[in-house]
């Protein structure tokens, strides 16, 4: 009858080789302290430090969120510009080729957005513009409303 030990943490296949370096460096993942040789791969070091996958995706949807809600106050802006040029009121409709000369480039989600309408939303001067694409979750895609 065998009997299986604890897995042996060192037999486990880790992607990348093991580091024998003199040196080691420390790295942070996913906010945990981890010290390895030099030369360690950061998924090695990951999975020493019992970190599974390492959050490349949290940290890329925040990156994603930061660059829709800046595109959102940009829409916003250039949403205001043209009301105010074209002396509209508050509850005037506003259509994506009304602003789009207001706009610099192509504004489109980063979360898998292709178009300007496959991205946002705008409905009046006064309602904040949204994303379509990411309206929920951790790290939604939304405007701080004001209060008006
Ligand atoms: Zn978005």
């Amino acid at each position: 009858m065998t009997v299986h030990s604890d897995i042996d943490r060192a037999s486990i296949d880790r992607g990348t080789p093991q580091r024998t370096a003199t040196q080691s460096v420390t790295l942070e993942i996913d906010g945990l302290p981890v010290t390895v040789p030099a030369g360690t791969s950061i998924m090695r070091a990951a999975s020493l430090a019992g970190i599974a996958v390492p959050n490349f995706i949290k940290a890329r949807t925040v990156a994603q969120a930061n660059t829709c809600i800046n595109h959102l106050r940009q829409i916003d802006a250039a949403i205001q510009e043209w009301a105010l040029e074209t002396k509209k009121a508050e509850s005037q409709q506003v259509l994506y080729s009304d602003i789009s000369a207001y706009l610099k480039g192509a504004v489109v989600c980063p979360a898998g957005g292709t178009t300007f309408l496959d991205s946002y939303a705008i409905t009046t001067v006064s309602d904040k513009p949204t994303c379509v694409r990411v309206t929920k979750g951790d790290h939604p895609h939304l405007l701080p409303q004001s209060a008006n």
